[in-house]
């Protein structure tokens, strides 16, 4: 099935005036690449959940997320383009036209559903009425973060220890769930330490990658930190800074980002840069988890 997909992402080398007068090596991996719909790290997520599916003779995939959920998104491409039923169960109100996301997840044959917010909050219950309802089904949680994700994460640093002589002195991501970085940390051989972008507002990552490490039977490695100095005011937040960063970026690199995960992340290493956070001669490649349509 991977033939469909562009893999191994491309490594590419970031040059400009700002990174030799800072003397930090810049790569970024293009896990946005890999395919149009199917992108970053949201097909290495699916990628075990897809084969987990099959193993338990599940007819199709139902999964949870909001009405702009990138996970959503991908789980509906995947249905489509791999040949199985999809559910989206959607977090709030039906509202129509459909945004872009929703819209597109229709379009690939997946069947949406939504709940309020309030029954929604209640995940193990939401999970149980739905795996009773639908029970040919393969549930998948939010985010599609569950221990099947952790090894399809794990190859984007397979693939980078194949793309470099030496892995890098930072690996740089952003983080919802923090399910891939878990899952980076998980294939991560060697002395690189792992720095998470948080997207969000709130500390709780630390402890749900914890818990997901322990839950998949990984040894916490401990070499990975989360930064939560560029969330912007919060999932989803923009300001002019923030958006002016990314025009440029684009502009001087060349490289899509948007505004929830890999602006804020790209936004946040180079002020990191700036102010001589990274020692000089640093390798650092930051991983683009996607999320540009
Ligand atoms: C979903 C998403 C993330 C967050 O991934 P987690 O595994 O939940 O931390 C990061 N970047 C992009 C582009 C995403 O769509």
């Amino acid at each position: 099935m991977n033939n469909l997909l562009d893999l191994p992402s491309p490594l590419i080398h970031l040059t400009s005036e700002f990174l030799r007068e800072k003397a930090v090596d810049l790569w970024i991996k293009r896990e946005d690449l890999i395919h149009p719909h199917l992108s970053g790290n949201k097909w290495r997520k699916l990628e075990f959940n897809l084969e987990e599916r099959k193993k338990q003779q599940k007819k199709g995939i139902l999964t949870f997320g909001g009405a702009y959920s990138n996970h959503v998104y991908a789980t509906a491409a995947a249905g489509q383009l791999f040949d199985f039923p999809t559910i989206g169960v959607i977090r709030g109100e039906a509202t129509l036209p459909l945004n872009p996301t929703l819209s597109f997840a229709s379009k690939a044959g997946m069947k949406l559903d939504y709940v309020d917010r309030t029954t929604y909050r209640d995940k193990e219950k939401l999970k149980s009425m739905y795996q009773a309802q639908y029970p040919d089904y393969y549930l998948l949680p939010e985010g599609g973060t569950n221990i099947y994700a952790i090894p399809g994460c794990a190859r984007t640093v397979e693939e980078l220890s194949n793309q470099l002589d030496q892995l890098p002195d930072y690996i740089c991501l952003a983080c919802g769930t923090g399910g891939t970085l878990a899952g980076i940390v998980s294939g991560l051989m060697g002395d690189s330490k792992v720095l998470g972008f948080s997207a969000l507002k709130g500390d709780f990552h630390q402890q749900d990658i914890q818990q997901l490490l322990a839950e998949a039977n990984i040894k916490d490695p401990k070499n990975w930190s989360i930064n939560t100095d560029y969330h912007f005011g919060g999932y989803a937040r923009r300001t002019p800074a923030l958006d002016a960063f990314i025009t440029a970026f684009n502009t001087n690199y060349g490289i899509p980002l948007e505004w929830i995960y890999t602006g804020k992340l790209m936004y946040g290493i180079f002020d990191l840069i700036e102010k001589g956070f990274f020692p000089k001669g640093s390798k650092i490649v930051v991983i683009h988890t996607g999320g540009i349509r």
